[in-house]
């Protein structure tokens, strides 16, 4: 497709500028640019068709079926968005004298208060802006506990194999060491390489239960408590709560600490790098270090207080503060009943999957599972030459987005899939459908799959190049 640049006609205009009604103030020469800034020109018609284009090019929650594991990519109700969109929460300014926005701290104070209950801890700040975000924050807030302990010899944060790739790389940025421990056989904590792994050296461990396979450690409470008897903390990576909302809490699990994502379980679209919220709560003892300011209620009213040992700011102001409307509004549409039954359908719509799909695919964990799975394309591609690319690639003909692919690490052509609870039986037994037919594709012909999709704008860029050394600049002279 044309881009804007291909598209400009000179003199074309999509904006028509008000007649200046305040007197004209002369710039200082030195000031003004010698030429005009080379922007498209374009009339308002053409630049909405361009951005139509470009968004049917796209896929989102709103085209079809989206189960990308790990990533939560649920429908989120139109209710939130009115929310975060009242002019009460979108005309304000971050400096405003607090007596003017007693509501928008009256919002945070209530989410506050409904986050520490689902998480059973007891302070939280708002401020972390993404999940990973929220891993470093709370990381140094254990940092912080341990040098204020004098404990400074503790510098290795212990994390699982199946752990997604932002804990190591919080616990690093937060100048850890990690020591990475296997998996047992039923994809959960090796006890004895845990226990193998504690010493006077560690700080604490980073878990997400259930994990990346989709799987509750039943050893959890064994698992923290080794942990504690160690010297060190429990952090929980708390972007799986989708599976567990109102049902067991992470603080009566035995942790510390947690970051919830609220992009991914209380409402916000997220995928397209859009705002996201990464809240971290903590139990009392590492309350006095979060980052400032926090809401408190004081006199009958809001006010802003910093904890006095706070690591500093980790984001401007307040955080991403219309996340929060959006989060608020969707807890207080489902209610505290709600949430256990969010949770289960969750959990419900994922076993479905499960259950249909493991006589036909490998499963490496094949008898139940929490929120997600993992398929192992890995015997299809030995008989057929089908890989999970290649099978991922396929389902984009069908209007699905493909599952979260080769992660986790530890099953080589993984395939993981998280239904979430927004999607209905039929388009689950649509995917089911559609896995069928690749299926008997790739056994007629596996070799034909490599070159799927065959039906969309964009078939196989090369995703590495693109990452790695995106060409993100219009060539003009070419
Ligand atoms: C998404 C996710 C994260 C990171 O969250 P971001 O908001 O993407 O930074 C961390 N852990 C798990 C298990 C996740 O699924």
């Amino acid at each position: 497709m044309k881009l804007l640049f291909e598209r400009s006609k000179p003199g074309r205009r999509a904006a028509l500028v008000p007649p200046c009604d305040v007197p004209e103030v002369p710039f200082d020469a030195s000031m003004l640019r010698g030429a005009a800034p080379r922007l498209p020109e374009i009339a308002e018609v053409d630049l909405g068709r361009h951005y139509t284009e470009l968004m049917k090019q796209t896929h989102g929650v709103n085209d079809g079926f989206y189960p990308l594991g790990s990533c939560t990519m649920k429908y989120n109700p139109r209710v939130d968005e009115e929310a975060a969109a009242l002019p009460g929460f979108t005309d304000i300014h971050p400096l405003q004298p607090v007596s003017t926005v007693q509501g928008c701290l009256g919002v945070m104070h209530d989410i506050d208060l409904a986050l520490r209950e689902v998480c059973g801890m007891d302070a939280t700040t708002l401020q972390p802006a993404a999940g990973a975000h929220g891993e470093y924050t709370g990381l140094l807030l254990i940092r912080a506990w341990l040098q204020d302990r004098g404990e400074t010899g503790r510098d290795k944060i212990i994390v699982p194999d199946t752990a997604h790739g932002t804990n190591p790389a919080s616990a690093t940025m937060a100048g850890f060491t990690v020591i990475s421990i296997d998996s047992n056989e039923d994809g959960g904590v090796d006890l004895d390489a845990l226990r193998e792994a504690v010493g006077p050296d560690t700080a604490g461990l980073m878990l997400t239960n259930p994990n990346t396979l989709g799987l509750f450690d039943p050893n959890i409470l064994e698992i923290t408590r080794i942990v504690h008897e160690a010297g060190g903390l429990c952090y929980y990576d708390g972007a799986n709560l989708n599976a567990v909302m109102g049902r067991v809490r992470p603080g009566d699990m035995g942790f510390d600490c947690v970051h919830i994502n609220l992009h991914k379980t209380f409402a916000t679209p997220h995928g397209g790098g859009g705002p996201g919220s990464g809240p971290v709560l903590c139990k009392e003892f590492l309350a006095r270090y979060l980052p400032g300011p926090l809401v408190v209620e004081q006199d009958g009213a809001y006010a802003f207080e910093t904890p006095a040992k706070s690591i500093g700011q980790v984001r401007g102001f307040y955080g991403n503060f219309l996340v929060v409307v959006r989060a608020l509004t969707y807890i207080r549409t489902i209610g505290g009943d709600g949430m256990p039954l969010t949770s289960a359908n969750a959990v419900l719509n994922a076993n479905y999957l499960l259950h249909k799909l493991r006589d036909r695919y490998a499963v490496p964990f094949p008898d139940s599972c929490m929120h997600e799975f993992v398929m192992d394309i890995g015997p299809l591609k030995d008989k057929t030459g089908a890989s999970a690319m290649d099978v991922a690639k396929r389902m984009l003909d069908f209007g699905v987005h493909p599952p979260t692919m080769y992660f986790p690490l530890i099953v080589h052509e993984a395939l993981m899939v998280e239904p979430t609870e927004t999607e209905s039986r039929e388009t689950l037994d649509g995917f089911v459908d559609m896995m069928e037919t690749i299926l008997a594709e790739a056994e007629e012909d596996g070799a034909r799959l490599h070159d799927a999709p065959f039906d969309c704008a964009i078939g196989r860029p090369d995703e590495v190049t693109a990452a790695r050394k995106p060409h993100l600049r219009y060539d003009f002279e070419a």
